[in-house]
Order: structure tokens, then C-alpha cells, then sequence
């Protein structure tokens, strides 16, 4: 098996370079609130905490600030995003907007397959048509069983076709992060429609450090422990020192938090850990692969699913922005297992459903490929958060603030834009809203 990148080194001069781009702040050490994590949501709550006139550090652990948005502007000569790539909702979405004030290239995309084969059998328009139904059946269904009661996706299937295995895997792994044997039709069914979706040439992840430029952020600083039982504010434990300020608000994603990275004294209530634990981590990993020269009939920007027997498939995005990259997507259990066995095994597999689909010599012409390591990043533990099937109301749980002083936002609390970087964002400045009348004391909260 052949490795073909060095994702330290990469890692460590992406990191430099925003360290580098960076301006040295004045941080104040007892600010008004402390926002724990620099990605979509902690930027989202910092830029509204300082509109509101008020002060605030963010305490990132990683070497930039971002999160799961992150663009790597080096392997493939064009930028790729590692994590998020799709402005999604972008009629709701504040990135949006900044993307356009800033004369971002922007690329609407359909999000619908376009492609799809079976096997090696390449499904027909009228084959495609039928996914589509089934999508669109599942769809319908949940939200009618989610009225009722809530259960697993799998019951808003009505039978295994082949199209409505496709369309469980394109709703399911490839979008949600989980099977649809794991995923609850009420959140499924309250999660929002994303269209319309644009990709950005320059990286999501580019766009969300640029949004995020001008907060004052601690970098490479773990928060450890957070105080939160004595006196009136929070203390905020770091290698560097303890932050004592009125409120926090914790950004970091369920994973993190089921994983205990952060101690909370005292311990998190029974009801907030059953809510982090019911609300769990969901993948999606990429296998971006360089592939010079013939593009197999397909177009850029296609979106290319490759159904399978035994839940192994693959969803790839087709050269985009015109480049000669394919971006294979697995998701769900199966992206979890492929995580297990390491990024040789990843692009292995990558290139053996190319061998199956496009012939025996498309694996020859992969010239550079990678596999993204969001299963394994201690920072997030997973790609995005999905609640279990039964288990709906914990998502309210873990929202709830403890003792009014310590706050949650992120991805996993956006309402209806859940698990995206444009819901993130706007959970923060909810949150850095609610927190702000609560600073401001009863008198305020009542005008
Ligand atoms: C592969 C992949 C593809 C995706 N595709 C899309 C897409 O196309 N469109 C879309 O909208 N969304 C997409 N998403 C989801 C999107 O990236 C996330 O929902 C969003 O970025 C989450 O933002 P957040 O602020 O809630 O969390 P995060 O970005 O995880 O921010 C939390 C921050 O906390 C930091 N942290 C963790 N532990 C500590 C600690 N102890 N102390 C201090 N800091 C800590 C982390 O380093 C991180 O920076 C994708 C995600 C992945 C992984």
C-alpha cells in the first residue's frame, strides 16, 4: 500500500500560515464572557457578544481558527476543504452573504444526484428519476411518523428497491452522517430542506477565517476544566492560565463532550449527559483523489453515487471548479469502519470502485489522494452531530443552560440548519444573545 501525502507537515504549514496572518491581540483576562472553541459557532458568538458591548476571549485548543471548516490550500493545487464545503441554505446563511460582499467565486449546485450506477450498471434517466421519488417518498414519510411518534428512518422505507437502497444512502451516510437505522425521523423530519447550496472556489473554510479574522482568540490552548459551581461567574482552566469571567459558552461538539476532554466542576448534571450521549457523533469522511486526463463521461460538478450490496458505497463529487479532482464521500457506519482501518485502506478502496465502475486502469491514473481524519481528531470526534431514534427531546436537553452561567451552541443546537457550518454560526449569535439579556440582568430581559 502506497502513501501519498504528509498530512503533519501540511497541517503544521496551514497552521503557521493562519499564525502567521494573524494579529496579536490584547486579550482581556477577566472578560464578560468566555466562548470555548473558534469554529463557525464560537465565531458566530463572539462577533455578537462584541457588537452588544460586550467583552470576550475565545479559547481555541487547535493551531487556527475554524473547526470543521478548513481549507488545505496545498496538496492538490487547487484549495480543498477538509471539512465543510457547501454553503447550504443559502438564503438563511450568514457565510452567504459574506462570501458575496467579499467577491468570493460562488458556484450554485444542485445537490441532486446525477449519476448513478449499480454496481458497474450505470442507471438510466428514468432509473435516476426513480431515486429521486424515493428520496422524496422517505422524506414525506418521516415527517408523517415523526407527527406521530419517533422511531429510526428505516420505518419511512417502504420497501428495498434498488432505488430506495440509493436514496438511503444519499439521505442517510452521505448527507445525515449515520444510517438511517440510527437517525430519528423527528429530527429528521425537523432538520431543514438545504437548497439552495453554492460552493466557494477559494474554500468554506478560507471564508469562515476570514469571517472570524477579527475575534479575539487564545489559540493552541485546551480549556481543561471549567469551574462553574461557586460564586456568580465561570473559571476556565488552560495551560496558560485560568479565565474568570460572568458566562461561557461552550462551543465544542458532542464528541468532544461525551469523551470527557473537558472536566466540568461540578460534574455535568445526569439529564446534560444523557443529552450529549443520545445526540451523538455522526461521519462523513472524504477520499479526495487527482486524476488527470479522461473525466469516464462524466461532468464537473456531477454528483456521483456508486450503490453497492453490503453497505459500501461511495458518493463522489465530480471535478470540481473544472479540476481533475474526484471527491469520494463515505459516510455512516461504513465510513466509521473504513476510518478504523487507516487513510491506505481509505484511498484502497476509493480506488477499487473506481477500478469497478470505470474500468481496471482508473486506479492506475490516481496521481495524489488523501482521506480526511475527522474519526479520529480529538478536537471533534466525528463530522456532525445526529440524534438516536426515540431520543429527539435531548436535543432541548443539551441546549439548556447550567446554573445560567455556563451556555452551549454549535452545529448540533442550530434548529433546522443542524449539522451545518451556516447553523452554527447563527446558534452562536443566538446564544451570545441570550446571554447578553442575562448579563444584563432582569430589568433588561424584561423590555
Ligand atoms: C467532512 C465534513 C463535511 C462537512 N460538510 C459540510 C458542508 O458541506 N456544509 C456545511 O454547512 N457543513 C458541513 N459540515 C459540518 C460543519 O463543518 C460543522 O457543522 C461546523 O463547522 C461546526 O461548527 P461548530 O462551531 O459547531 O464546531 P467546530 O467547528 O467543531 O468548533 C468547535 C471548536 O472547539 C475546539 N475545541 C475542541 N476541544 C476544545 C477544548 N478542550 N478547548 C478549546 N477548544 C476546543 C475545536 O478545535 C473547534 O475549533 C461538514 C463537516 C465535516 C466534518
Amino acid at each position: 500500500m502506497q502513501t501519498n501525502f504528509q498530512l503533519s507537515r501540511r497541517g503544521l504549514l496551514a497552521g503557521l500560515a493562519v499564525l502567521a496572518a494573524r494579529p496579536v491581540w490584547a486579550l482581556p483576562s477577566n472578560p464578560d464572557v468566555v466562548v470555548i472553541g473558534a469554529g463557525a459557532a464560537g465565531i458566530g458568538a463572539a462577533l455578537e457578544l462584541t457588537k452588544r458591548g460586550l467583552s470576550c476571549v475565545v479559547v481555541e485548543a487547535d493551531s487556527r481558527i475554524g473547526g470543521r471548516a478548513y481549507t488545505d490550500t496545498t496538496t492538490f493545487g487547487i484549495p480543498f476543504d477538509i471539512g465543510c464545503a457547501w454553503i447550504h441554505a443559502a438564503d438563511r446563511n450568514p457565510f452567504y452573504k459574506y462570501a458575496q460582499d467579499d467577491g468570493y467565486k460562488l458556484h450554485f449546485h444542485d445537490l441532486n444526484l446525477t449519476s448513478l450506477y449499480y454496481g458497474q450498471r450505470r442507471s438510466d434517466a428514468r432509473g435516476l428519476k426513480r431515486e429521486h421519488e424515493a428520496e422524496e417518498t422517505i422524506r414525506k414519510n418521516s415527517e408523517r411518523i415523526a407527527k406521530r411518534r419517533d422511531t429510526a428512518v428505516t420505518a419511512a422505507v417502504p420497501q428495498w428497491t434498488p432505488p430506495f437502497e440509493a436514496a438511503a444512502t444519499y439521505l442517510g451516510p452521505m448527507d445525515m452522517g449515520v444510517d438511517l437505522s440510527d437517525l430519528s425521523t423527528t429530527d429528521y423530519a425537523r432538520s431543514a430542506d438545504l437548497d439552495p447550496n453554492y460552493l466557494v472556489y477559494e474554500g468554506y473554510g478560507t471564508l469562515v477565517a476570514k469571517v472570524g479574522e477579527s475575534v479575539p482568540v487564545k489559540l493552541s490552548t485546551p480549556v481543561r476544566t471549567i469551574r462553574w459551581g461557586e460564586g456568580k461567574g465561570v473559571r476556565v482552566e488552560t495551560d496558560a492560565g485560568t479565565i474568570e469571567a460572568r458566562a461561557a459558552i461552550v462551543t465544542v461538539s458532542t464528541g468532544v463532550l461525551a469523551a470527557g476532554s473537558i472536566r466540568f466542576d461540578p460534574v455535568l448534571p445526569e439529564w446534560k449527559e444523557t443529552a450529549i450521549g443520545e445526540v451523538p457523533m455522526g461521519l462523513l469522511a472524504k477520499i479526495p483523489m487527482l486524476i488527470p486526463g479522461d473525466r469516464f463521461g462524466i461532468k464537473p460538478f456531477e454528483n456521483v453515487l456508486i450503490e453497492t450490496p453490503g453497505r459500501q458505497e461511495i458518493y463522489f463529487l465530480a471535478w470540481p471548479w473544472e479540476s481533475d479532482l474526484m471527491v469520494g464521500f463515505v459516510g455512516g457506519e461504513f465510513g466509521w469502519q473504513l476510518s478504523a482501518a487507516g487513510e491506505d485502506a481509505a484511498i484502497d478502496f476509493a480506488k477499487q470502485r473506481l477500478a469497478q465502475t470505470f474500468g481496471s486502469d482508473a486506479p492506475k491514473r490516481v496521481t495524489k489522494a488523501l482521506f480526511t481524519k475527522w474519526a479520529s481528531n480529538p478536537l471533534t470526534r466525528g463530522a456532525y452531530a445526529a440524534c438516536l431514534p426515540g431520543h429527539y427531546v435531548e436535543r432541548e436537553k443539551l441546549g439548556r443552560p447550567l446554573a445560567e452561567r455556563v451556555f452551549f451552541a454549535g452545529e448540533a443546537l442550530a434548529g433546522p440548519l443542524i449539522q451545518t457550518a451556516g447553523g452554527a454560526f447563527l446558534s452562536g449569535e443566538e446564544t451570545a444573545t441570550k446571554v447578553a439579556a442575562q448579563l444584563a440582568g432582569p430589568r433588561a430581559k424584561a423590555a
